[in-house]
């Protein structure tokens, strides 16, 4: 697995910043009916965290994989586990009996242990978080695959990228296949808005890249990705925070991308007619990062529930979502990541 970058952390820069010195949006007023206080209570700064844990606890056939992986591992002798921690969320999110916040502090405790970054009180990527919760659970699982087993987190996410370059001189092509588990893309400038097939098929298009050729010595190539073995979990990024290098800071890029509840990623993927059909994927949740800039900030959630019905999440707070205000001008500008399985 790819490991991440932490030095290219948007929030780098304002680890320092003060829980005081982030402002969250006014929340509006809730109709009691349909609020509850099931979600994830905020430990300080922690809404990254619940919004990326939220987003996992709605990928059903994941969870239920890594929870009875789980349940095949060795008790830790060095306390809880990410994994451990992540599926006593799962299950208690789960239970129809709730009428509390979950407490997310024993996954606080063993992401502590991994990481000071993330273990510490300030805001964080949620992004970031992710590949790296996805990395420690794929690590915590290995105890109970050792037999070869592929683990829940590879059997999900992971996809194979094959990048083609032909040479400008000689025509004379070149492969190599890289695996991924998640896709990064910038949103451009655009007057119409995106959908996540569109950015999709401009993030995988063919560009021109400096390459020396073996056999002409000619300096340049053209280069064409698709994706040869597509995931069960398709998670896209959306690469909101853009460095201002004048400033050495971030802009948020507010470019609206329209949440489509079904992806085709068929344009994408490379042509095997005798392959089945798999690229039809539906969106299972999204996390919009609602703020003015990258280092003011609040992370929420909106998933899928088994019978198809929405719920927003707002740490704590859990409310009935339908799919129309799924498709909000507010989360059409602010969606930061978005899960789609098959
Ligand atoms: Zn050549």
């Amino acid at each position: 697995m790819q490991r991440f970058d932490y030095n290219r952390s948007p929030w780098k820069s304002n680890q320092t910043q003060s829980i005081r010195q982030l402002t969250f949006p006014i929340r509006r007023p809730e109709d009691a009916s349909t609020t509850a206080h099931t979600g994830i209570r905020n430990l300080g700064n922690t809404c990254y965290m619940n919004a990326v844990v939220q987003l996992l606890t709605a990928i059903n056939d994941f969870d239920e994989q890594l929870c009875a992986t789980e349940s095949r591992c060795p008790p830790s002798i060095t306390g809880p586990t990410v994994l451990g921690a992540i599926c006593k969320i799962i299950t208690q999110t789960k239970s129809t009996q709730r009428s509390c916040p979950i407490d997310p502090s024993v996954l606080r405790e063993a992401i502590r242990k991994r990481s000071s970054l993330f273990g510490g009180y300030n805001q964080q990527d949620a992004h970031e978080f992710f590949r790296v919760v996805l990395d420690w659970v794929e690590e915590d699982c290995k105890p109970a695959c050792a037999d070869g087993k592929l683990d829940p987190v590879a059997n999900h996410f992971r996809f194979s990228v094959r990048h083609t370059w032909r040479c400008d001189g000689c025509s004379v092509e070149t492969s190599g296949v890289e695996p991924f588990y998640d896709i990064s893309m910038d949103v451009p400038h655009k007057e119409e808005p995106w959908t996540f097939s569109k950015l999709l098929t401009h993030f995988f298009q063919r560009e021109q890249v400096e390459k020396t050729c073996e056999k002409c010595m000619c300096t340049t190539a053209s280069v064409r990705h698709e994706i040869v073995t597509p995931p069960k979990v398709l998670v896209l990024h959306m690469k909101r925070f853009v460095p201002n290098v004048a400033l050495q800071t971030y802009d948020k890029c507010f470019h609206p991308v329209r949440i489509d509840e079904q992806l085709d990623i068929g344009p994408v993927c490379a042509q095997q007619p005798e392959a089945p059909k798999l690229q039809a994927y539906m969106l299972h949740g999204i996390v919009c990062h609602v703020g003015s800039t990258a280092t003011v900030g609040h992370y929420v959630a909106d998933t899928k529930a088994a019978d198809g019905t929405w719920t927003h999440f707002n740490d704590s707070i859990a409310s009935k979502c339908t799919t129309r205000e799924l498709q909000s001008d507010q989360r059409q500008r602010n969606v930061y990541l978005a899960v789609y399985a098959l």
